[in-house]
This record gives C-alpha cells, sequence and structure tokens, in this order.
C-alpha cells in the first residue's frame, strides 16, 4: 500500500464492509494459494514466525509503553492466584535439569545487556558520580508485598521511616536517626530456611553482600534488622516481637554508639 493510499488517502477510509461482503471475502480468500512473498509479509505483521527473533530497541520500548498497566493487579489472569505446590516442584525439577548449553546461552543472551562502561577506565570522580547515582537508584520500582506489609504494621504502630535510603546497601527502610531495615525476598537473598539445597551461586554471592553490608552498617554506627520474606508470610508472632525491637531501638539509638544486628 502506498502511503498515498494510507489513512485518510485511502477511499475505503472509515467504511467497513457489510457481514456479508466480509462472508463473501472469507470464501473467496478459502483454499487460496498465497504467493510465499505475501506469506512471509502476513507472518512479518501478525508475529508469526517471529519466534526466536529480536525487537529493536525502538520496538521494545513500544511494545513496553504500549504493555505498560495492561497487566497490573487485578488485571493480570494470574492475579490472586498461586502455582500449586505441585506446579512449583516441576518448575524448579525444569531448571535443576537445565543444561551447561542452555546456561551459557543464557550467558551469551545476556551479553549484550552488559554496562557499556564495562573495561573503561573511570575518573575517581567519575566513579564516585556513578556510586551515589547507584545509591539512589531503586530497583525494582515498586515495593514489593513483603516491604508494603512492614511498612504499613511499622506505620500502624506510629513509627516513621523513609523508603530506599541512599546509603551503603539501600535499606528498604531507615528510621531516624541510625536504624536500617531490610526486608529479604526468600528467593533474591537465598533464604538459608527456603533453599537450603537448591544454592545458586548467585544466592552465596547475595548472602555475602548481605553479612557485608551488615557488618559496615554496624561498624557505621547503625542499627540492622532483617527480615525474611517467608517470616513476614508465616511468622506474625516473631514478626511483632521485631517491630517492637525496632520501636524500643529507634527511642534508645540516641544514647547508642554501637548497632546490632538481628538476621
Ligand atoms: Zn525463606
Amino acid at each position: 500500500m502506498s502511503e498515498r493510499e494510507r489513512g485518510a488517502g485511502n477511499p475505503f477510509y472509515g467504511k467497513h464492509h457489510t457481514e456479508a461482503t466480509k462472508q463473501k471475502l472469507r470464501l473467496m480468500n478459502l483454499g487460496k494459494k498465497l504467493p510465499e512473498e505475501v506469506k512471509q509479509k502476513i507472518a512479518a505483521r501478525s508475529g508469526i514466525g517471529r519466534r526466536g527473533k529480536h525487537f529493536t530497541d525502538e520496538s521494545k520500548r513500544k511494545i513496553a509503553l504500549a504493555l505498560k498497566g495492561k497487566f497490573d493487579g487485578i488485571k493480570n489472569p494470574f492475579y490472586g492466584r498461586h502455582h500449586t505446590e505441585e506446579t512449583i516442584e516441576k518448575l524448579r525439577a525444569i531448571n535443576r535439569n537445565r543444561s551447561e548449553e542452555w546456561r551459557k546461552k543464557i550467558s551469551l543472551g545476556n551479553m549484550g545487556h552488559t554496562s557499556p562502561n564495562k573495561g573503561k577506565k573511570l575518573s575517581a570522580e567519575t566513579r564516585e558520580k556513578v556510586r551515589i547515582a547507584r545509591l539512589k537508584q531503586v530497583f525494582p520500582f515498586k515495593d514489593t508485598k513483603i516491604e508494603v506489609a512492614i511498612q504499613n504494621k511499622l506505620g500502624q504502630m506510629g513509627v516513621t521511616f523513609r523508603k530506599h535510603e541512599p546509603i551503603l546497601g539501600q535499606p528498604d527502610l531507615f528510621i531516624e536517626p541510625n536504624i536500617c531495615v531490610f526486608v529479604d525476598g526468600c528467593y533474591w537473598h537465598g533464604c538459608p530456611t527456603c533453599f537450603k539445597e537448591e544454592r545458586s551461586d548467585y544466592m552465596s554471592r547475595r548472602t555475602a553482600a548481605d553479612r557485608f553490608v551488615n557488618e559496615e552498617l554496624i561498624r557505621r554506627g547503625y542499627y540492622v534488622f532483617r527480615f525474611w520474606g517467608h517470616e513476614i508470610e508465616n511468622k506474625a508472632d516473631k514478626i511483632e516481637e521485631e517491630l517492637l525491637a525496632i520501636k524500643r531501638a529507634s527511642r534508645a539509638s540516641e544514647d547508642s554508639i554501637f548497632g546490632h544486628v538481628i538476621a
């Protein structure tokens, strides 16, 4: 179709076929052999045959924009539903059995997404700027369900807090003057209770990083509290106790020099 025939330039613009005509067209097209070129065009338009193909960054951006909010919350067909234990076990088994080749593919696929600064030598000044920018960057953008649960409880107890304080480790909640609260998802932080045996390298690295953050913050005089997702979901009593400890600490911390950790 030429530019001239598109949109308002097309004599058919704004008109519609009647149901009868549509039916006729359907019959006419039935069994008709389409030339290969036409077939390819149709496939490209409808996304058929795009399996394994890549979108350009521009298309990705457009798609993301078009889909934004479309599947949020209640609009998500999976909203309020959970995988059954059986399904979870199946998914785990799939991941366990992934071949070495598959793992390599994934890491190769991620290679295009490495930082553009990788390998470049940055000046000390630039590095400091990047470090500060990173501390302020909140990721993921949306607070998780377990974070919101703790935020709500603290709010009800009259404890005021700030979210994602730009200090080391970016505590999920920060209470003046020196209390850091981390709300750790069991999967992403490699909870030793929930992931005793299936520990990925990522989990081990994450655990070590979290430990470093704890120690360093304490050394700098902060109190550190950490909650696991599974505790928030099933151990209301323990959570209650720790929240009270946080409240007490928020009152007592003016006099304290060294923090402590409840992990
Ligand atoms: Zn856990």
